[in-house]
């Protein structure tokens, strides 16, 4: 059995659809792929039927902006309820201010000297309803201001950078509570990745813990092998359900293939137990 659980699809920041990446999963030999766009749910009945064409398992899920302190942390939540109001609501509140992040970057940039319109960013995102930084990146891939999504966040979008603008994030503590309440379970997203290890240490692990949090993504390419060895180490002591996936946004990041890292099957039926509704 081989199990990736943290994909994005062009409802989000990848590049697939959601049916072209389930059947991407399924010639990559997944048995079971989880669709986790950003704060949005918009890919399941797409992803669902593709996956039952090619007959692989897909996993419901999404990959919510979230912040602990000022920290943004990356949660990824599997089998929630989609109509469970306070968690619409919640998403709805995300994806808003992702929406009012993108002219003030593109007057950040403009300021800079780079002659991008909101235009330029809408058509990049086309079906996507989380407008993200991946887009306005692609904008400037296409003007010919940077070579890669990857050059764009370096000289432009990331933190420090002239083209950087924040955006609106749930605190974690919360979240965790609207995905267990729409009967879904929640892993912290590469724990120890950008954003950095001090504020996801053992103890805010085990505090999280107490809150209902299911378990971490270990294995992920943002993580050490000496990351994923303590990180493994955590897990354990504190009883939570390790994870692996690729993190894969089709031709949006590179070394992020398919199957790049896979999930555990103990560990994935452990999850998935823990979620108060059938798979
Ligand atoms: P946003 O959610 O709009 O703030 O943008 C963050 C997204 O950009 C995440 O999905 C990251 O995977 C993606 N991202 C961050 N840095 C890079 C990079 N260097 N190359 C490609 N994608 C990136
Ligand atoms: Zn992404
Ligand atoms: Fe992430
Ligand atoms: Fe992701």
């Amino acid at each position: 059995m081989r199990i990736d659980l943290h994909t994005h699809s062009a409802a989000s920041d990848g590049t697939d659809t959601p049916g072209d990446l389930v059947r991407a999963a399924a010639a990559a030999g997944l048995d079971v792929v989880a669709l986790t766009d950003h704060d949005a749910m918009s890919g399941w009945a797409e992803a669902g039927r593709a996956a039952d064409e090619v007959g692989i398992t897909l996993v419901p899920g999404l990959e919510i902006s979230t912040r602990l302190g000022h920290r943004g942390v990356h949660l990824l939540g599997y089998l929630p309820d989609p109509a469970y109001p306070p968690l619409v609501a919640a998403l709805d509140r995300i994806l808003a201010g992702r929406t009012e992040r993108t002219p003030a970057i593109v007057a950040a940039l403009r300021g800079h000297g780079i002659d991008i319109t909101e235009d330029d960013v809408r058509r990049e995102a086309g079906g996507s309803v989380a407008a993200g930084r991946p887009h306005v990146a692609d904008a400037l891939v296409r003007m010919g201001v940077a070579r890669d999504r990857t050059e764009a966040f370096d000289d432009l979008l990331n933190p420090g950078r002239p083209g950087y603008a924040n955006r609106y994030a749930t605190p974690l503590e919360e979240m965790i509570g609207l995905v267990v309440a729409a009967g879904g379970v929640t892993v912290i997203a590469h724990p120890w990745g950008r954003s950095g290890r001090s504020v996801l240490d053992e103890a805010a692990l085990a505090r999280l813990k107490d809150l209902g949090l299911a378990g971490i993504e270990v294995d992920h390419q943002d993580h050490s092998p000496a990351e994923r060895a303590e990180l493994r180490g955590i897990a354990r002591d504190l009883d939570l359900v390790v994870t692996g996936s690729s993190d894969h946004h089709g031709l949006g990041k590179v070394d992020h293939d398919l199957g790049v890292h896979t999930t555990d099957p103990e560990q994935y039926e452990r999850l998935v137990s823990l979620a108060s509704r059938p798979t």
